[in-house]
């Protein structure tokens, strides 16, 4: 910030008429600076934490979830089974060590038992964080590739929107018949990130034999990049030798 801006800014903060109620943010006055006494005894402009916040609002505004799915927090996830606080307890896990491993997360289940609420809420979680997290619903990805694909631009820029998100959450993976175009969409987005080590969320009523099955090379990758983040619910969840099925 050059001098005289910042002498203009602390004389705003100074001279403000308003209380400080009247700002977002009390600390700044909705600047997004502060300013400090350095060392040298001269002030300089920090930044506010509520940039922070801020940037983590216009994440949540951007991540594709309807308001309706932003309310879905780990703190109103109804557990009415063990393994349903199993679950919760392993995807609250992925969230605390996910900026150390860079983790994927896979929530396999039946119907119902609140695998996609479980997966927006880990979400919620890495956007206050400050991470940049993508939703989308499978069908509906696949149909907007489906649909893009004569015009080699717009289905580029389609794909782009799968490739490109820090994380990127897919819902209901495999709903639905899969056709051998699909298998090459999928196998495009997933090996893409697989590559750019950028981490998924995946929630799909398959087991884990069943999305080996589809397709070892698209399975087997998401395996690997979730790691010990594989939430089986049910009769499934203590079943390891699931887990060694990949190696
Ligand atoms: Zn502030």
């Amino acid at each position: 910030m050059n001098k005289n801006l910042l002498q203009r800014v602390k004389k705003l903060i100074e001279n403000g008429n308003c209380t400080p109620d009247n700002y977002n943010c009390a600390k700044c006055r909705d600047l997004g600076y502060v300013f400090v006494t350095n060392e040298k005894s001269s002030d300089v402009a920090m930044p506010c934490s509520c940039l922070a916040e801020k940037e983590a609002f216009e994440k949540l505004e951007k991540c594709g979830l309807s308001e309706a799915f932003k309310k879905k927090t780990f703190a109103n996830y109804v557990c009415e089974n063990p393994y349903q606080i199993k679950a919760k307890h392993q995807v609250m896990k992925f969230c605390c060590d996910f900026s150390n491993n860079n983790s994927s997360l896979l929530i396999c289940g039946r119907p119902d038992v609140g695998k996609t609420h479980l997966g927006i809420a880990a979400m919620l979680k890495l956007i206050s964080d400050n991470i940049t997290c993508k939703y989308v619903e499978y069908n509906n990805m696949i149909v907007n590739l489906k649909q893009s694909i004569m015009d080699e631009e717009n289905h580029m820029r389609e794909m782009e929107k799968y490739i490109n998100p820090r994380v990127l959450f897919m819902d209901d993976f495999l709903k639905g018949k899969s056709t051998a175009t699909d298998l090459n969409y999928i196998y495009r987005i997933i090996n893409t990130r697989y590559l750019k080590q950028k981490p998924l969320i995946i929630s799909t009523e398959k087991s884990l034999e069943e999305i080996l099955y589809f397709d070892e090379a698209v399975g087997s990758r998401i395996i690997e990049m979730a790691g010990e983040n594989v939430v089986l619910f049910g009769k499934d969840s203590n079943n390891h030798r699931l887990r060694n099925l990949s190696k």
